[in-house]
């Protein structure tokens, strides 16, 4: 399926790690999740298509009808589960030394 434009939905919605020009990186996280990317343009679409800047797993990303549904916001929805599932656990204390 193609790219619905004026979504950006995954440009949104979830969380990135990979360095964005322009997007520092906090805590191992250069895009917060919910935050639209630096990169999108005034029509959202993205200004590094094509260029080594843009992450690799932005040009990974395929459509597919689970993630983008057959709306933005039911993109938005979907992608933003997804993003609440797969967040790691905040870490628990140390395990206690052996005995
Ligand atoms: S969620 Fe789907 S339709 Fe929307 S921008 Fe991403 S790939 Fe395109
Ligand atoms: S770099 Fe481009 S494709 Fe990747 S999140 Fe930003 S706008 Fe979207």
């Amino acid at each position: 399926m193609d790219c619905r434009p004026g979504c950006a939905a995954c440009c949104i919605a979830p969380s990135i790690s990979s360095p964005i020009p322009g997007m520092p990186v906090v805590n191992g996280i250069s895009k917060p999740a919910g935050v639209p990317c630096i990169q999108l343009d005034e029509q959202l679409r993205c200004k590094l298509f094509g260029r080594p800047e843009r992450p690799a797993v932005c040009g990974s990303l395929m459509p597919t009808p689970e993630m983008c549904g057959n709306s933005r916001a039911q993109a938005l929805r979907f992608l933003g589960w997804l993003e609440q599932d797969t967040k790691p656990e905040p870490m628990g204390p140390p395990a206690p030394p052996p005995a």
